[in-house]
């Protein structure tokens, strides 16, 4: 996808909130390894009813090897790009891409939520 093929509503996006997306999604990377933390823990332990539990067994599913070691690793690594930020779920729970698609909730306070297509999680970026 060349530059000239975004979507305007993040094209139009203030380079200051781009940053601050981008701060947000690194600070959720840590986040997201401890759910993987958690759903390696809740399996382990029988309790495959939890959400965590959950998306680690469909990455299982999808083929994925998901192991504490790995996912701290690619938390460590998640740097997202300004105005082609993937999801810090994905990446940390599997390494893959997958771009984030951005809404603008209420222009006037720059609050903006992104969510991905993939696994479905929402993130907030409030100012
Ligand atoms: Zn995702």
């Amino acid at each position: 996808m060349g530059p000239d093929e975004e979507e305007p509503g993040v094209s139009a996006a203030p380079a200051q909130a781009r940053e601050r997306w981008v701060a947000a999604l690194m600070r959720q990377a840590p986040l997201e390894f401890a759910r993987v933390v958690y759903g390696l823990g809740d399996r382990a332990h029988g309790r495959t009813g939890t959400a965590a539990a959950a998306a680690v067994q469909r990455a299982q599913q999808q083929g994925l090897k998901v192991t504490r070691e790995r996912a701290e690793q690619r938390a460590r690594a998640y740097l997202p790009v300004a105005g082609h930020e993937h999801c810090p779920r994905c990446w940390v729970l599997g390494g893959a891409k997958n771009l984030l698609q951005m809404t603008v909730v209420r222009q006037e306070e720059g609050l903006q939520t992104a969510r991905c297509p993939h696994c479905a999680a929402e993130y907030v970026n409030a100012p």
